[in-house]
């Protein structure tokens, strides 16, 4: 079996498969921040986080949310269908954090009152921008019946997995989400869902257990990506 790199990102390697359907999504331990201009390692993310991803997929599979994984087959990688990727990330905020902060001033840890929906251009050239309904039609960026039917499931994997982190203890303060088409024009989620691509705190303390620890230099790296493969296994 012949496996060729399609795709080398920051935090995975994409191979290919014997079949054209598939891939191979091999999770590494290199972690970047602020447009790759931090870089770093964090022993044992690569494991924990396809751990975790595949629970959280698994998870959503059950409550009808057609996702990217088959199987995870060695302990860093996952069998994924191939999916065409929407050029768009999908950011859901219940809490603020991170770049909303910086661009409209609302303090961390603010309480939205509903869940609040944001699209980026993936564009590491334009530093992946905040694009608006207006922009996503001129770009042809999505459709406006893929745009909502992303957005209606973007709340229910938001309201999923709220759940099961309140019942573990923890806030999904926000997080990212990337979608794609499958051959049968499915809309597929894809990529990962793990403590590089969400925000968590600890919902007593208000501790941080995610890369907010790496990007921000406050220690503990490790222990927290343990700590959430704990408390998601749990
Ligand atoms: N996020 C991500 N990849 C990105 C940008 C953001 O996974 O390229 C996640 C991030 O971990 C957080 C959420 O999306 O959980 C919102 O990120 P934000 O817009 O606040 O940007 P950041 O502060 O991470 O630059």
């Amino acid at each position: 079996m012949t496996q060729e790199i399609i795709y080398e990102g920051k935090a995975k390697i994409v191979y290919s498969t014997d079949d054209p359907n598939m891939v191979s999504q091999k999770f590494k331990d290199d972690a970047t921040a602020f447009d790759g201009k931090k870089k770093g390692q964090i022993a044992s993310k690569g494991v924990r986080n396809a751990a975790i991803s595949t629970t959280l997929f698994k998870l959503l599979e059950e409550r009808g949310i057609i996702t990217q994984l088959v199987e995870r087959t060695a302990e860093d990688t996952l069998l994924c269908k191939r999916l065409t990727m929407f050029p768009v990330e999908v950011v859901i905020r219940n809490y603020a954090a991170g770049s909303i902060c910086k661009r409209l001033g609302f303090e961390e840890g603010h309480k939205m009152k509903k869940p609040m929906l944001e699209f980026f251009l993936k564009d590491d050239s334009l530093g992946d921008p905040l694009v608006t309904d207006a922009h996503i039609e001129e770009l042809e960026l999505l459709t406006r019946a893929e745009r909502d039917e992303i957005e209606q499931l973007a709340l229910k994997i938001n309201e999923t997995l709220t759940k099961f982190f309140a019942e573990r203890k923890v806030l999904l303060i926000d997080f990212k989400l990337e979608f794609g088409k499958d051959s049968e024009g499915n809309i597929v989620l894809g990529d990962e869902i793990s403590p590089d691509t969400c925000r968590f705190w600890d919902a007593e303390t208000r501790e941080k257990l995610d890369k907010d620890r790496f990007r921000r230099d406050l220690g503990g790296v490790e222990e927290a990506y343990k700590e959430m493969l704990n408390r998601v296994e749990s």
